[in-house]
């Protein structure tokens, strides 16, 4: 016997037939003998809806009062899922975040978990009960409500499984689990059996929206087992998530994404000394701007240098302002601005010490007629800048390119990608 923490989005419980077949999945798990502990969403598009309501009364709505609304949407789901336990026979309680004791920063609409309370929720457990747990929502050590930020409820469950040292975190979605690539795009996409930690964090922020990249990092941290797995087709066993240690890994890239949610600024001719480049993006974080890839290359003429870097698109207002600041206070010449782009990326934790596979890519999206505007790495992930409208191209080409199509998927690591 073990706890597990189950966790449903708010397709899974969309109206109150899929509440009712969710109530069944949390009472399977149950009957295995587990402790079982559910965290849910908002009921479908719940929280656009209030989001949008927000935003007819008002452009900028005040954020401790955007907490306390959009935190409304899940503590309807957590009554009505355990309602319907209840109505097939099993003991149940929901819990919203101040009862449980889901502790955060005194941050609103991205608020950070600092700390789990588990007196409560081990006493219910100890009575048998299945507790019903409103995700998203946080309260701070003075008793304001938070939220954690839009998807937040993977987060939610990841970190109560992690406080109390669960056996497994499965989160129930719409899709089957982690795949290769998107398989609206790609339809070859494979599902893959297992990820690890390392390389889903980076598929999660790079586009892949499975999950929110929080609860992979939480995941992480305290080495939560966790599982995406379909609310639809029960009986298959989905993605695991896990320690790299605990992998064979036998391909160099795991999985392709693309992330159409940036732009590109180009800082024209900033003049070549000590002090600028810091200067620029310095002011952006102050800000809280964060800056994604980032090059600078010569200029004009041979005492200057433009620097070029992405940014999020829901930035772009705060950013320009602080740009057109910075090229007066330190006599650059201009700023361009390129919203055509898409970021796709590779990620796989078996490109570690294997030489070749930047190159590979760069000859495969060559080879489809794609160029690269901007290029970044990390150990265990290589991004390309390409124009939008090419966006799928790439993605296709890199499926194949690395041998991720369904057909191949016996390619083991010793065969690099032969492009
Ligand atoms: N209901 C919240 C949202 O729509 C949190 C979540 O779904 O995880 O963003
Ligand atoms: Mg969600």
């Amino acid at each position: 016997m073990g706890i597990i923490v189950q966790k449903f989005g708010g397709t899974s419980v969309a109206d109150t037939e899929k509440i009712k077949n969710v109530a069944s999945a949390v009472i399977r798990e149950k009957k295995n003998g587990n402790d079982v502990i559910v965290v849910v969403s908002a009921m479908g598009h719940t929280t656009d809806y209030l989001v949008k309501m927000a935003n007819e009364i008002t452009s900028r709505p005040n954020s401790r009062e955007m907490d306390m609304l959009l935190a409304t949407g899940e503590q309807v789901s957590i009554a009505l899922l355990t309602m319907a336990i209840q109505a097939q026979g099993y003991a149940a309680v929901s819990m919203n975040a101040m009862q449980v004791g889901i502790i955060t920063e005194c941050v609103h609409s991205k608020a950070r978990i600092v700390d789990i309370k588990t007196n409560k929720l081990k006493e219910h457990l100890d009575k048998g009960e299945i507790i019903v747990v409103a995700g998203f929502q946080g309260v701070t050590p003075e008793g304001e409500i938070t939220t954690l930020g839009r998807g937040g409820s993977d987060t939610s469950a990841v970190a109560i499984a992690g406080a109390l040292n669960a056996d497994r975190c499965d989160i129930y979605t719409d899709v089957e689990g982690v795949y290769t690539t998107d398989p609206r795009i790609v339809p070859c996409a494979t599902k893959l059996d297992e990820i690890s930690y390392e390389e889903m964090l980076e598929l999660a922020h790079v586009g892949a929206n499975v999950l929110h990249p929080r609860s992979v990092e939480t995941a992480k941290q305290y080495q939560v087992p966790l599982r995406v797995r379909s609310t639809f087709k029960l009986e298959d066993t989905g993605t695991y998530i896990i320690g790299v240690d605990d992998m064979e890994i036998y391909k160099p890239v795991a999985g392709v994404a693309a992330d159409l949610s940036q732009i590109r600024i180009v800082v024209t001719e900033v003049p070549d000394k000590p002090g600028n480049a810091a200067k620029i993006f310095e002011l952006l974080s102050n800000s809280d701007i964060s800056v994604d890839m980032i090059i600078q290359s010569y200029g004009r003429s041979d005492d200057t240098n433009d620097i070029a870097f992405t940014v999020a698109k829901t930035d772009y207002e705060k950013t320009m302002e602080i740009v057109k600041e910075i090229i007066r206070e330190i006599h650059a010449s201009g700023v361009l601005v390129d919203e055509d782009i898409a970021k796709v990326s590779i990620v796989g934790a078996g490109m570690v010490d294997r030489p070749g596979i930047a190159a590979s890519m760069f000859k495969a999206l060559a080879e489809a007629g794609i160029n690269i505007k901007m290029i970044s790495t990390s150990e265990i992930k290589i991004s390309c800048l390409v124009e939008k409208g090419q966006s799928n191209t790439a993605i296709k080409a890199l499926h194949t390119a690395f041998h991720l199509d369904a057909k191949e998927t016996a390619v083991v690591m010793g065969d690099l990608p032969d492009v």
